[in-house]
């Protein structure tokens, strides 16, 4: 798992640097959908690819948030619509899709970022509640969003797909085991997909941040004793940047 985080967070460094400097509107004339985009890497990857052009739907559980991110974005020029979207909930997931081509006529791109983590502890005393919590959120509400949006993007020609994983889907991180397993799910609900969706001119691809400094990581961010230990093993000795997953993402996108 450290050797990847490693990996990780220096190529995205080198990535993201790069391409925030490279800003262009390759992606104008596109409409992306990202969930749980009022803050952190969400808030990052939406505001990126209006950056590079795009109409981007921002959305999350709370209004205030959702209301206070479209303020920050529009006041960047950025062309954003808001909307809120429990990801969990069939009738936000709906409202979000159709919010989406009522307000900019289509859909594009796609980024299932949403992602929830209630337990932290030896695995098995994970109660029943809290596994179904993890699994309906993270893994189960991508599937639904995915199936939602595909026949729109058809529609439209192609489009590409990103789905928000993270290291411990590769390698499970010590005491966050069913979270782990819910982003190990997500590669496989990935690669479960591509020859279906490559035959609709649809990419879908993942990305996979090592330790990024947001409000979901503080646990591990903010203790000292666990941040030295984790940025022991990061040769630049820092935490990731949202702004570093969203060059990625942005870059993730193949115009036709
Ligand atoms: P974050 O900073 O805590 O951002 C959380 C965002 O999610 C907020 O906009 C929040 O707004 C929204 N949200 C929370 N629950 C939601 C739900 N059920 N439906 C819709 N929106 C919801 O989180 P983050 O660190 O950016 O994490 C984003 C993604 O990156 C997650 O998939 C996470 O697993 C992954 N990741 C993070 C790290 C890291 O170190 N930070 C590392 C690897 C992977 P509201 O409160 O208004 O809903």
């Amino acid at each position: 798992m450290l050797r990847r985080l490693v990996f990780n967070n220096s190529i995205k460094r080198q990535l993201g640097s790069r391409m925030t400097s490279n800003s262009s509107q390759k992606l104008s004339g596109k409409v992306a959908i990202v969930t749980a985009s009022t803050d952190g890497i969400g808030y990052a990857i939406a505001e990126r690819l209006g950056q590079d052009g795009a109409k981007v739907v921002v959305s999350s559980r709370k209004q205030k948030n959702v209301d206070a991110a479209v303020e920050k974005l529009r006041a960047k020029n950025l062309h954003v619509h808001g909307t809120v979207c429990h990801v969990g909930k069939k009738e936000d997931r709906a409202s979000l899709i159709k919010q989406t081509l009522d307000q900019f006529g289509g859909i594009d791109i796609v980024v299932s970022n949403a992602a929830v983590n209630p337990f932290f502890g030896p695995t098995l005393d994970c109660s029943e509640e809290q596994w179904d919590k993890i699994f309906d959120l993270n893994v189960k509400a991508t599937f639904m969003l995915i199936k939602g949006t595909v026949p729109h993007m058809q529609t439209r020609g192609g489009g590409s797909v990103t789905v928000v994983s993270s290291i411990a889907g590769y390698n499970p991180i010590p005491m966050l085991g069913p979270y782990s397993v819910s982003k190990t799910a997500l590669l496989g609900l990935i690669k479960s997909l591509v020859p279906q969706l490559a035959t609709m001119n649809i990419r879908i691809n993942g990305l996979a941040p090592g330790i990024i400094e947001t409000h979901f990581s503080q646990a591990l961010t903010s203790i000292e004793e666990i941040a030295k230990s984790i940025l022991s093993q990061v040769p630049l000795n820092r935490f990731g940047q949202p702004p570093e997953c969203a060059g990625v993402v942005s870059y993730n996108y193949c115009p036709r």
